[in-house]
């Protein structure tokens, strides 16, 4: 990933309770930091509850953590636990939830992940009402003045790239079309030649 161009690695961890599906755990990332990686790892945490991973991430050299607010039953506090580890953190918003449950807590947040399809399952099909949402978040952090990220997940391609940075993303999670080609460098080219 990193000799194909990728900005940042995105981690997906499922715990086969929040969501129906079970992925990896801590010590892969903390394997691949040892291994020497050295891009930016962004952990979206589909797990309930997330209090104890956020700490075993963050100990394992995340550098953002992102997680569900209904995952969550004390929103505030998990966010807080993560700001106190030294991580940078958010919140991951569904397509079924509303871009209101940001409202009580963006001052803590350095991103917002809004998904574009439901979380669990790889090569689904990208929702455009998605992109509602996230121009609803856009105008939230640009009114609020925060710098605070905005990134999309879920169906992101060289077709559907553009038009999620057209509503206000401006950091995108590929899986499918990037490791769904033989050439990760050439899918990575298409979706920035989408972009300029
Ligand atoms: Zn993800």
């Amino acid at each position: 990933m990193t000799r194909a161009g990728a900005d940042m690695l995105h981690f997906d961890v499922m715990d086969m309770h929040y969501v129906p599906n079970l992925t990896i755990g801590p010590l892969v990332l903390r394997s691949l930091k040892r291994h020497g990686i050295t891009l930016p790892v962004d952990v979206h945490l589909m797990v309930s509850p997330v209090d104890e991973l956020i700490q075993l991430f963050a100990e394992a050299g995340a550098d953002y953590i992102t997680f569900h607010p209904e995952a969550s039953l004390h929103v505030h506090r998990s966010l807080s636990l993560a700001r106190e580890l030294g991580v940078k953190c958010g919140l991951v918003l569904n397509p079924g939830t509303s871009s209101h449950c940001l409202d009580p807590v963006l001052h803590l947040l350095d991103m917002v992940l809004v998904m574009s399809v439901n979380p669990g399952f790889p090569a689904q099909a990208f929702l455009p009402s998605s992109l509602n949402t996230v121009r609803e978040v856009r105008k939230k952090i640009d009114t609020a003045g925060l710098n605070v990220r905005l990134e999309i997940d879920g169906g992101i391609s060289a077709k559907t790239i553009a038009s999620a940075r057209d509503a206000g993303a401006d950091t995108f999670v590929a899986g499918s079309a990037i490791f769904g080609e033989s050439d990760y460098q050439v899918a990575i080219d298409a979706m920035r030649h989408a972009l300029a």
